[in-house]
């Protein structure tokens, strides 16, 4: 079957689903459309939000629909509020034709009597939340002994939000007679006894495996210590100005918090979560849908069912209870073959939650760093340069300033303009990033031996990762001033006041020795140690050439600066005898 005509849908439907741009079915509907057209067996789909299941369902439901059986006909059972309206609004679409069918949504947070106004005037279709729907039945407001269809939307998550004994009480109204129709991303244990009370001899289809993740969707982490977890999300929005995307936590109070924070530190972000009035909450939705707003803070709760397609990320700020919720969370990315990015901020511990995730989706999970400021600010200058490039220039409106305007600007060079357009928008990210630390936590990485100082160690010159990059730097201490690694790292972390400096290789010599740190702390780190002294002698540190092998020769030939300073620093070794040295540390 290659498309909806073929599969006998009404021409009013078919002619809803073109004008919503259906042009072919998906799997889930190419499966389940000419099942439910055809047979009155129970069907349990496995098929996750953004896979066409509400289709898969609805259409071949309203294709059978007798409008003037003025009766509910189909009940639609859905875990919340929002997946309840938009299921109700997604079936409303391919209504448009028919104008004589009838679909309401029923659900908590919104006033009962409206509902039951909208319920008394005659309704085919009703989609509603367990609870709501229970309160209606329960006041013989929501007659369902008559319905043929009874679908239970994203069921793993009623079930894993507590909503068994609802189900129960709901489902032990319904007739016998009818058609179950289980639509569920993953099949839980509890699952089995509801398949087992409520259903008959269902047909089982999926439309793919068990917990996939689409092909689409990359799975990345960074792994951060908790304290700089709210810097790290901030590096990753800067490094993805366009960023379109859901910003996961596990509280309320935290959802709230760091969309507050995102606010003040002018990003456009808000949360969604519990607290919100129905109000809020849809115009909150109605902003991250006009794309107002660029990254929108959730709990699980309140994020399901948002029907959003065009994420790029979704970042889990905190990582969710079970993978079956992670695979949900990061579904709502890459969606339509559209590419996705999925990154969790782990500490080191929960790393092996990540390996969870990759042994279920089959998949790897790539372990990526934070980006350095030095690539944000890249990556923002690049952005600003690309703007610029693309900008649509609006001659008319433009050209009454356009005069004054290059009157003003004329003492410039073209260079030094530019310069300036740029630094307007850019001195901000470079100011923000000045000094900025390494957030990757490597605490609980495996320690090199030697003096590889663990995880604050990296390759040398061009950085471990390709993020972070090194500089060489030269001391004029050494062992025989009693300099040890830990005493050195001790010394340069002073200096930078609490600030974690990352450090690379450290080679201690006699009279002198060298390091490496980040290189965005290198500019300030000579300035640091004016006036410092180490066990009485006044130190001196200076970048060191980059190459170690540069640095040999140099020394056969005297050292930099012609051997001023006997190569390096106040040493009485002859060159030859300190290369020698070198090389026994290397
Ligand atoms: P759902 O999985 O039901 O949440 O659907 C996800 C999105 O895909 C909704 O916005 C639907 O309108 C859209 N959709 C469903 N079926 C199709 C189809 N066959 N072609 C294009 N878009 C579809």
């Amino acid at each position: 079957m290659e498309n909806f005509e073929a599969i006998g849908l009404k021409p009013e439907i078919i002619e809803a689903i073109t004008a919503l741009g259906f042009e072919k079915p998906t799997p889930v509907q190419q499966q389940a459309i000419p099942f439910l057209l055809s047979s009155k067996q129970d069907l349990i789909a496995l098929a996750q939000t953004g896979t066409g299941k509400t289709a898969a369902f609805g259409l071949p439901v309203i294709n059978q629909i007798d409008p003037k059986n003025k009766n509910v006909q189909a009940l639609v059972l859905c875990p919340t509020r929002e997946l309840c309206l938009q299921i109700t609004k997604e079936l409303g679409n391919y209504l448009a034709k028919s104008k004589d069918i009838q679909v309401t949504a029923v659900y908590g947070g919104e006033s009962i009597d409206k509902q039951i106004r909208q319920l008394r005037r005659g309704v085919h279709i009703v989609a509603g939340t367990p609870g709501r729907t229970l309160d209606l039945i329960k006041r013989e407001k929501l007659k369902i002994d008559n319905i043929q269809w009874l679908v239970l939307d994203e069921a793993d998550e009623m079930l894993s939000m507590g909503f068994k004994d609802d189900l129960d009480a709901i489902l032990s109204q319904t007739p016998d007679e009818k058609q179950t129709l289980l639509f569920s991303a993953t099949m839980p244990y509890e699952m089995k006894s509801i398949v087992r009370d409520y259903m008959t001899d269902p047909m089982e289809l999926s439309a793919g495996k068990k917990n996939v993740s689409a092909d689409t969707v990359e799975h990345t982490y960074c792994v951060v210590a908790g304290r700089h977890k709210y810097e790290a999300l901030k590096r990753i929005a800067n490094i993805h100005p366009n960023i379109y995307g859901i910003i996961f936590c596990r509280t309320r109070k935290e959802t709230k918090a760091i969309a507050d924070q995102l606010g003040q530190d002018h990003y456009n972000a808000d949360a969604i979560h519990g607290d919100l009035s129905q109000a809020q909450r849809e115009l909150v939705m109605h902003r991250f849908r006009n794309r107002h707003l660029q990254l929108l803070v959730a709990t699980d709760v309140a994020a399901r069912g948002i029907d959003v397609n065009d994420l790029s990320h979704v970042i889990n700020y905190q990582l969710p209870d079970t993978v079956a919720t992670y695979i949900h969370r990061t579904g709502r990315t890459g969606r339509a073959g559209k590419e996705g990015m999925a990154i969790s901020l782990v500490s080191g511990r929960e790393r092996d939650f990540m390996r969870s995730v990759e042994r279920k989706i089959g998949k790897k999970v790539i372990k990526k760093m934070i980006p350095t400021g030095q690539e944000i600010c890249e990556r923002q200058l690049f952005t600003l340069i690309d703007k610029v490039k693309n900008v649509e220039v609006n001659e008319e409106q433009i050209s009454p300033y356009l005069e004054a305007t290059m009157e003003k600007l004329s003492v410039f060079e073209r260079e030094e303009l530019i310069k300036r357009f740029v630094s307007v928008e850019f001195n901000r990210f470079l100011k923000d990033y000045e000094d900025a630390p390494d957030l990757n936590d490597f605490s609980r990485e495996r320690r090199k031996p030697s003096f590889d100082h663990g995880g604050r160690r990296g390759g040398r010159g061009s950085g471990r990762n390709g993020y972070t990059r090194y500089k060489r730097f030269f001391i004029n201490v050494g062992t025989s001033d009693h300099l040890t690694a830990p005493r050195l790292l001790g010394l340069i972390n002073e200096q930078f006041h609490g600030e974690k400096v990352p450090v690379g290789k450290i080679e201690l010599l006699r009279n002198f020795s060298f390091f490496e740190i980040d290189q965005q702390f290198a500019t300030k780190l000579p300035s640091r140690f004016n006036g410092v002294t180490f066990e009485g002698k006044g130190v001196e540190v200076e970048e060191a050439q980059a190459k170690r092998r540069n640095h040999d020769r140099s020394y056969d030939r005297g050292g930099r600066g012609g051997g001023g300073r006997g190569g390096y620093g106040n040493n009485n070794s002859s060159g030859r005898k300190r290369i020698k040295r070198k090389r026994k540390y290397n």
